[in-house]
């Protein structure tokens, strides 16, 4: 059946409805939701809030009403100026390009899913709400920011669970006419309809719909249309569905098609292009393999200019701290995508030879094409995404820089965040824009001033929102019963499921294994007795999908299902099938505790918790990824880790343990301790403590921010100067990396002299140096000497170190003459050396190239 979506005829008046139900932006500002839920209250839950979908259902006669009601239609004027406002007024971005910042003109944001809102899934979890939070932040900020990814056809499937606990998969089909898009037209107001080239002389068409995310577009490519045959027609087809040549073609389709998109949007717009390319994660990587076949075809540049200019610009985020989670494709199904039959020109990208578009994601494995090393070898600047995962990142990427400690390695991090206005409850941002002040609030800044408010109102704000939370429960406990083969007549005990004044903990999440949905049933009667104390109880909400190739996955889930399952328990422990943004958003307003236990340090950042300590939720995890950083000994509890044990059983019996024994010793105590007046005093001061000093940091405002100034900001600067003057300096660099490489086997230390220390010298001590340096060639000014002194443990090497970089000191017999004097920075065994590395200034760091000489041992 070929299914469409007729939109309806609007009356003049209400037109603005048009365009208020097409701006995402009414996906998190509750004035509107409201004028929506006006126009037809029970169709407006029936639908589960999707305006598109109300105004193409509602009848047209109480249209008609509407447009004659002046409270309405003024209301609605009212929210369309407040919109316009919204999407005119300069902000913070602006403002900081009027007081002199020189920020980046535009940024195109590339990831493989989006989580905007539930009306458009295109997301399966943390990645994708983290590229909504991104979009809605920046947004809410005034950066150009531009986002582009693929339209599933099917998003990611709806979970629902078989009468014995097993998790089934529904794939219901998305009609993009059903949905807040529009198709992207160019001259003439045709569809704009953009061709990737693909073997055989094939050819992937997509169009392109643009979404309104308030101020920011997105751009998602779609190729289920009748231009394809029916194979290329199914690339768009399923989020993170099928085999590994489905998945590169969605790859090529979203880095290459995506650039692609990119300029047909502008060139439509009369915008600027995008100054800086922004990889979220690895997958839209062929992103940068399109930009050096647009300046080598384009421009002329050498395929090394090109890749000089393109790096400048780029920013890659990494998102996963293990090997096994990283995108790798065989070489072969790499070379059969983008070579050509017999020469060694790429068809796909002419103008580039293939050897050198498969050597950009190159690793020890020659078989194997890893999508994560080309993203660092397309992006001069990258990041991992919360202090830890820096560090991690920093060590697993090590092999692309040997001779660096993993510590040098130029990978940084920007901790995620998440969209206050989309994540805090009404009540919240509510209180806080009476705090605060609206406009620091849309902003997302001022959050730790919510502090003020009275402990009264604090818990009374809880008790709402669990309350909420228990009726959704309840609903949709009902819900799964009734499809999982249950009758009316049995669900009578639905109603009393939960009890709104229980301490009430959450734990949501996808299920791969490192999360281990199932710790908190390691001992399932110490449990049961948690969830039954007569006068202590706990309940505890359990939401996740599994993704559908994974059946251990759904084995964990069948556990928790079944324990759930027990008359004895069912009303305190429930599992919820189908965790998305609408479910996920009851959990984070309701919880009192929000549980993370991953096996430490899997978890990159880990989002939800976030979300939980915006609303006043109370973290109780495993110090990993964000809370790692920001637990601060009284805003939450830390699950102590048993991280040396490599006896998983085991380690996960520890953990287990502190996990029973924190909820029985500290936090229920401190939940059912009362005044008066029955509030939990201390309780609430946690809770205080949570708003005042995790708000201000967990916010996507704070990350976006980060962005823009340490990493935006300087990718634009480098790009400009590598661009400039008919690509001056794409071309010098080019010429640099080249000149290091033929030198570099030649340049070595020749010998350090040192002066001045005493017999036994004290921490502190004066210490001279002298190198004498062969630079093969280059010139001193293209090389940075640095003395490095530090620990020296039994196989001399060096840790904990400091680098003090050298003067050039003219030329003697023996080589090229460095100087340095210092001081010795510790007490101890002591040892230094001397190193060489390549200096150029438009590279971001030294180490960038990942070539070093040290004196032979
Ligand atoms: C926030 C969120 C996530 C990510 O949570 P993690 O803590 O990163 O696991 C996943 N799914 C939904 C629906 C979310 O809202």
């Amino acid at each position: 059946m070929r299914r469409f979506t007729v939109r309806a005829h609007l009356p003049v008046r209400l037109s603005a409805l048009g365009k208020l139900s097409t701006n995402l932006r009414w996906s998190w500002h509750p004035p509107t939701q409201d004028l929506f839920a006006r126009i037809d209250p029970r169709l407006w839950a029936e639908l589960r809030h999707d305006p598109v979908r109300m105004l193409g259902e509602v009848a047209p006669g109480r249209l008609d009403e509407l447009a004659a009601d002046a409270g309405f239609v003024a209301e609605l004027d009212r929210l369309e100026a407040d919109l316009d406002e919204y999407l005119d007024r300069p902000r913070w971005y602006q403002n900081q390009q009027a007081a002199g910042a020189d920020l980046a003109t535009g940024i195109a944001y590339f990831s493989m899913e989006f989580g905007v809102t539930e009306v458009l899934p295109n997301y399966s979890g943390g990645l994708g709400i983290l590229a909504g939070d991104h979009l809605k932040a920046a947004s809410d900020l005034g950066v150009p920011l531009i986002g582009v990814g693929l339209l599933y056809r099917s998003g990611y499937f709806r979970q629902s669970l078989t009468a014995d606990g097993w998790q089934a998969e529904h794939y219901p089909a998305l009609d993009p006419q059903g949905l807040p898009l529009r198709l992207l037209t160019g001259a003439g107001g045709a569809p704009v309809l953009l061709h990737v080239a693909m073997p055989g002389g094939r050819v992937l068409r997509a169009r392109v719909w643009v979404a309104r995310v308030g101020r920011v577009p997105l751009l998602l490519l779609d190729s289920d249309i009748a231009e394809n045959d029916p194979e290329l027609r199914g690339v768009t087809d399923r989020l993170y569905g099928g085999d590994q040549d489905h998945r590169i073609k969605q790859e090529i389709l979203a880095g290459i098609g995506g650039v692609r998109a990119v300029r047909a949007y502008t060139r439509s717009e009369g915008l600027a292009d995008p100054e800086v390319f922004h990889m979220n994660e690895g997958h839209a990587g062929f992103l940068g393999v399109e930009r050096i076949r647009e300046l080598v075809t384009g421009a002329g540049l050498e395929f090394d200019e090109a890749l000089a200019a393109v790096r400048a610009s780029t920013v890659f985020t990494t998102h996963t701290p293990v090997p096994a989670g990283i995108d790798r494709f065989p070489v072969d199904l790499v070379r059969h995508y983008f070579g050509a039959s017999g020469g060694d020109e790429s068809a796909l990208m002419p103008g580039l030879r293939v050897d050198r578009i498969v050597e950009l994601g190159r690793e020890a494995d020659p078989s194997v094409f890893n999508m994560a090393h080309m993203g660092l070898r397309l992006g001069q600047r990258a990041n991992g995404v919360s202090k830890l995962h820096g560090i991690v990142s920093r060590e697993m990427f090590n092999g692309l820089w040997p001779g660096f400690d993993a510590a040098e390695v130029p990978i940084g991090s920007v901790t995620n965040g998440v969209h206050a206005p989309t994540w805090a409850a009404r009540e919240w941002m509510d209180l806080a824009r009476r705090t605060v002040g609206p406009e620091l609030v849309e902003e997302g800044r001022g959050w730790e001033q919510l502090t003020g408010i009275p402990s009264a109102e604090l818990w009374a704000t809880r008790t709402v929102l669990r309350g909420q939370l228990v009726d959704e429960v309840r609903r949709r406990v009902r819900a799964s019963w009734l499809e999982r083969g249950a009758t009316d007549a049995e669900l009578g005990w639905t109603a009393d499921v939960f009890d709104p004044d229980v301490l009430t903990v959450g734990f949501a999440r996808r299920v791969p294994t490192y999360k281990r949905l199932t710790l908190m049933l390691r001992d399932p009667e110490r449990l049961r007795a948690l969830l039954l104390d007569p006068k202590r109880p706990v309940q505890l909400v359990v939401a996740g999908k599994s993704h559908p190739a994974d059946d251990g996955g759904k084995a964990l889930i069948q556990q928790v299902v079944r324990f759930a399952d027990a008359h004895d328990v069912r009303h305190r422990i429930v599992f919820l099938p189908d965790y998305d943004m609408s479910m996920a958003r009851f959990l984070y307003w309701g919880c009192d505790v929000w549980l993370n236990n991953p096996l430490r340090p899997l978890e990159a950042c880990g989002t939800s918790g976030m979300k939980s300590a915006l609303n006043g939720g109370l973290n109780l995890s495993i110090r990993d990824g964000w809370w790692d950083e920001m637990f601060d000994g009284e805003n939450g509890w830390a699950i102590p880790t048993a991280d040396g044990v490599t006896d998983e059983a085991r380690r996960d019996d520890l953990e287990a343990n502190a996990l029973y024994e924190l909820l029985e010793q500290s936090v229920l105590p401190k939940f059912y301790d009362r005044d008066a007046d029955g509030v939990p005093v201390r309780w609430v001061e946690m809770v205080r403590h949570t708003l005042q000093s995790l708000g201000p940091k967990v916010l996507a405002s704070r990350m976006v921010r980060d962005y823009v100034v340490d990493w935006y900001a300087p990718a634009g600067r480098a790009g400009r100067a590598a661009v400039a003057d008919a690509y001056a300096g794409a071309r010098q660099v080019a010429r640099f990396r080249a000149r290091v490489e033929a030198a570099w086997p030649a340049v070595q230390v020749v010998q350090v002299d040192s002066s001045g220390l005493p017999d036994t010298p004290v921490i502190g001590a004066d210490l001279s140096l002298r190198a004498y340096v062969h630079l093969g060639g280059l010139d001193p000014e293209e090389v940075t000497v640095q003395a490095v002194l530090g620990r020296v443990g039994p196989d001399d090497d060096l840790t904990d170190v400091v680098t003090v970089p050298m003067s050039h000191a003219g030329a003697e017999e023996l080589g090229q003459v460095y100087v340095v004097d210092t001081q010795l920075p510790r007490s101890g065994a002591v040892g230094y050396t001397v190193r060489v590395l390549p200096h150029h200034e438009l590279l971001a760091a030294d180490a960038e190239p990942g070539l070093v000489a040290m004196p032979a041992r």
